[in-house]
């Protein structure tokens, strides 16, 4: 479980994030949405810190990852991570880019990594690929690379942000149903997504976002039918 209280973010004199609580429990899939520049990406990178909390507390799985003793790296093992441009090592074939990180970081034997890596692939659909080069695969097949890439670490949770917005429309389906499907394994999911029809669909709860604030925490069927506010109620008009 993830827990964030009074989360406080600030680049010099701007404050990002201005008080973020909520919890995200075992098996969850929460969306996370709001308009551009209201701290959604800055958020979920405070969960793997990526980005140092100016103040407030996270807990994962109990430990609370602010304290500056944490192991940050451990921290970043159990916390996959997909970011809306692949990040995938271009050096690498697909199987290697699954390898990688098994072998050097968890000290996995290369048959070890690979079997999983080759499961994996399957799993995405990508079995075929495992020994292409990421520059020979699309758009949405380097999506798919880098979310089976991040499960390979056999993550407890996986932070999403905008895993879509760089494909071409005929290729967003074929992430968000990979994503789905990893829901539907009980996988724990923090999402940050403008695909109001998956987040409706997929999650178990939407956070909205506006100017750094938490404005809303509701299930989907609340929050698309009934925003409790006039800031949701603006944003989703200009989504449709
Ligand atoms: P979103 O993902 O919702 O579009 P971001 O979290 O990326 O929003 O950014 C929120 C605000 O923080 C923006 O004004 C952005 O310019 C600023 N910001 C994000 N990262 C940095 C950084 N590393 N240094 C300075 N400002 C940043
Ligand atoms: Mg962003």
């Amino acid at each position: 479980m993830i827990k964030i209280e009074k989360l406080h973010k600030s680049f010099g004199s701007l404050d990002v994030l201005k008080g973020i609580s909520t919890t995200i429990n075992d098996g969850e899939v929460v969306a996370i949405i709001g308009p551009s520049g209201s701290g959604k990406s800055t958020f979920l990178r405070c969960i793997n810190l990526l980005e140092t909390p100016t103040s407030g507390n996270i807990w994962i799985n109990e430990q609370d990852i602010t304290n500056k003793k944490t192991d940050i790296m451990k921290v970043r093992e159990n916390v996959g991570m997909v970011f809306q441009h692949f990040h995938l090592f271009p050096h690498k074939t697909v199987l290697e880019n699954l390898t990688y990180a098994p072998m050097k970081v968890k000290g996995k034997s290369k048959q070890e990594a690979e079997k999983k890596g080759l499961q994996l692939l399957e799993q995405v659909g990508l079995a075929a690929k495992a020994n292409e080069y990421p520059n020979r695969l699309s758009g949405g097949q380097k999506q798919r690379v880098a979310i089976a890439r991040a499960l390979a670490m056999e993550p407890d949770f996986m932070l999403f942000d905008e895993p879509t917005s760089a494909l071409d429309p005929e290729m967003v389906k074929e992430v968000l149903d990979v994503m789905k499907s990893l829901a539907h394994t009980g996988m724990t999911m923090a999402i940050v997504t403008h695909e109001m029809g998956f987040a409706r669909e997929v999650a178990d709860r939407v956070l909205f976002l506006d100017g750094g604030n938490l404005v809303e925490d509701a299930p989907p069927s609340q929050f698309f039918s009934n925003p409790a506010t006039n800031r949701a109620k603006d944003f989703l008009q200009k989504m449709l």
